[in-house]
């Protein structure tokens, strides 16, 4: 275990709350709210393994809070711990109200390692777990969506097996489904497009060329392959890549396309990984990858890679964080006082939950959207939340553009408690 994955994200999200709260002067009662989530379910269940054997599962739904529908995805990984989930939950909620989406934040777990186990067997789990949230799911008041691990195929047979418990097909239960089933076209590529857009319109602010910038993606899972195929194709140059197994590095800047096709296409699905493609020059290490001199480093993986440690050797001119929470409060201050500009999780990763809720209002109201009228959707919705932000730092002279975005977000979660009351 490194020295990053001891730290507890609910810490951190607790951290971050506290000095939003202390800075931009809100409301103890609401920090006192948002300290606790609002629902916490967790459940234990049996799955007969393919050799017979039986084994219990634990998995995890948390809502933030529910002034809005709560929507988030859930992630399958033997690392999830209840804090784990309140602290995405949370981030779900800023990043929902940053976006301006309908949605109050939730996310689900399951600890489980799906690397080990059949297809088989991640279907009982998913299909049992779904079963187990029978009563917490729901198409108008709690919505899940693919997350680390989990995918457009889990989201299927959530959708089936909550139709079939509730005796109808619920096209707007999940999110990130296969397109055959009620799916947004441009949902899979939609996280790390929104991530692209945020970088565009950062390297625009700093005056920087996208054309020939280099760029460094942790992760090659569905948010850091997608972003790292479509910035490459806006003439950026991908120089090193990781994932759960180490890193690739060339300086000249990979074909992303032919790498994408190399892990995706040519490796069976448990032995995917970037690690023995042959136009690496050199492998790296994932500690290596971001530590890079590179201008762009996009964290797309876990949380909590960047820390107060190894922040002093961070060398990228934007930090872009595809990932949900990889960078600790600590490594935030460092950064910026080395001037590193952190784009923050809950602007640069919303691109994935904007076309989930474009999918559900598809679905709520058997609508269909082509392609290009969901990735237009997106920027619209992408490049106004990021100058929004934006705009809000440069008037309020904040250097820290997490704070700026959560003074965005936070503002419009005040307004809907003012709104609502508190019950009764
Ligand atoms: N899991 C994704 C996230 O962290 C997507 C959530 C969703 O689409 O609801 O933003």
């Amino acid at each position: 275990m490194t020295e990053e994955h001891k730290i507890d994200p609910w810490e951190m999200a607790v951290k971050q709350l506290e000095k939003m709260g202390e800075i931009l002067k809100i409301d103890e009662n609401i920090i006192k709210i948002l300290k606790h989530p609002i629902r916490i379910i967790e459940t234990n269940f049996p799955v007969i393994m393919d050799d017979g054997r039986l084994e219990i599962f634990t998995g995890f739904r948390v809502h933030h809070n529910e002034n809005l529908p709560t929507k988030g995805g859930i992630r399958f990984s033997p690392e999830v711990t209840k804090e784990e989930v309140m602290a995405l939950a949370f981030w779900m909620t800023l990043k929902c109200a940053v976006i301006g989406l309908p949605y109050s934040g939730a996310k689900g777990g399951v600890i489980c390692n799906p690397r080990e186990m059949s297809v088989k067997e991640i279907e009982k789990v998913t299909r049992r777990y779904t079963h187990q949230m029978i009563n917490v799911f729901n198409p108008r008041s709690d919505i899940p969506a693919p997350d680390i691990n989990t995918s457009a195929r889990e989201m299927a047979w959530i959708y089936d097996t909550y139709s079939m418990l509730v005796g109808h097909s619920a096209l707007g239960v999940v999110t990130g489904k296969p397109v055959e089933l009620g799916g947004s076209l441009g949902r899979a590529s939609a996280t790390g497009r929104g991530v692209f857009f945020v970088t565009r319109q950062a390297m625009k602010r700093l005056k920087l060329p996208l054309e020939g910038a280099t760029v460094a993606v942790q992760g090659f899972g569905n948010v850091g392959s997608w972003f790292a195929r479509i910035i490459a194709e806006n003439g950026s140059k991908v120089i090193a890549v990781s994932d759960w197994q180490g890193g690739i590095f060339n300086e000249e800047g990979f074909d992303v396309e032919d790498l994408y096709k190399y892990v995706f296409e040519n490796l069976e699905n448990t032995d995917q990984t970037v690690l023995g493609y042959p136009h690496s020059t050199k492998d790296i290490s994932n500690k290596e990858l971001l530590e890079l001199e590179v201008d762009i480093l996009a964290p797309c993986a876990i949380e909590g890679v960047i820390t107060k440690y190894n922040a002093p050797n961070v060398k990228a001119k934007i930090i872009a964080e595809g990932a949900n929470g990889p960078t600790t409060p600590g490594a935030d201050e460092i950064l910026k006082e080395n001037n590193i500009l952190v784009l923050p999780d809950i602007l640069a990763n919303a691109g994935g939950v904007t076309v989930s809720y474009f999918e559900w209002v598809q679905g709520n109201d058997a609508l269909f959207w082509t392609e290009e009228e969901v990735n237009n959707k997106l920027e619209e919705i992408m490049v106004r939340a990021f100058d929004s932000v934006f705009d809000y730092a440069d008037e309020c002279c904040i250097n820290d553009i997490r704070l700026a975005a959560y003074a965005i977000a936070s503002e419009r979660i005040v307004k809907q408690y003012e709104l609502r009351g508190i019950y009764p």
